[in-house]
């Protein structure tokens, strides 16, 4: 065989091998993103060339006024819809061709949510509620306990862990969410405006529960429309009409 096609062969295959894995060190990336919603006259673009990378491990805001597309961009990178163009890349995996139940399979076990509105259960206990998403994954009774004391220790729910959400405080609620989105310990977890519906009081003790979350190795971004939350995270990405335009890391 021809020395330089052998040489050629190795090459690719190592620079092939050096793009896995520098794939692997983000969680997630996206890559031009672009996402619109057609009005019966007119398209409004809302997401236009989005190119944001987030590594394992970091704490990342979004941060932008009302409108700026924060929800839409929270969607698509919790593979919750798809863009119109461009990619999403999660941990390694470009998750464009994916039908319905493999990004549902991606995002079971992986990734989690927490919103300004809590979503919990109203029919079910702050215990069951924080032990649905165990129940999805169909995990063994014993280990479903085990885990279910210890998130409900680590947010401080064991007291009120049989009360149901019409009898919590908003922080009690949001905290139960908190609870239930970490309890099958995700890689990722997104949340869009998780104080918006808090007292600051309640807002800052969420604030450190996240802190606490990502300390603990869950890769967060958090989307936010107030500055002042957002210098919480190692890194802000403003948003502004649908464009980045702003990506510093904060000291
Ligand atoms: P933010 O979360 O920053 O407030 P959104 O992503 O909710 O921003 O919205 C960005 C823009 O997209 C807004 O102009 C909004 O009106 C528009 N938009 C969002 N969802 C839809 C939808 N389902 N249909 C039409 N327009 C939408």
């Amino acid at each position: 065989m021809n020395p330089q096609v052998v040489v050629s062969k190795k090459l690719l295959s190592d620079i092939g091998r050096w793009v896995y894995v520098l794939e692997q060190l983000y969680m997630i990336h996206t890559r031009d993103l672009v996402k619109g919603y057609r009005g019966q006259e007119v398209a409004t673009p809302v997401l236009i060339n989005v190119n944001i990378d987030v590594g394992d491990g970091e704490f990342v805001a979004v941060a932008g006024p009302s409108g700026s597309g924060k929800s839409t961009l929270f969607n698509i990178l919790g593979l919750l819809e798809a863009p119109d163009a461009g990619s999403v890349v999660f941990r390694g995996r470009d998750v464009g061709g994916l039908g319905e139940s493999e990004r549902l399979a991606l995002r079971r076990g992986h990734i989690a949510y927490v919103f300004r509105q809590f979503n919990l259960v109203d029919e079910l206990s702050v215990a069951e509620n924080v032990e649905l998403p165990l129940l999805y994954l169909k995990m063994k009774r014993a280990e479903r306990r085990e885990r279910l004391e210890e998130a409900l220790g680590r947010f401080g729910l064991g007291h009120i862990s049989r009360r149901f959400p019409r009898q919590l405080s908003g922080l009690q609620q949001q905290m139960t969410a908190l609870a239930r989105a970490t309890v099958f310990q995700p890689k990722l977890l997104l949340a869009d405006e998780p104080t918006g519906n808090l007292n600051s009081a309640g807002g800052s003790a969420v604030m450190e529960a996240l802190s606490a979350i990502n300390e603990a190795g869950t890769t967060l971004v958090l989307f936010t429309n107030s500055m002042q939350e957002a210098q919480k995270a190692r890194r802000i990405i403003q948003l502004f009409d649908g464009h980045v335009v702003t990506d510093h890391a904060h000291t």
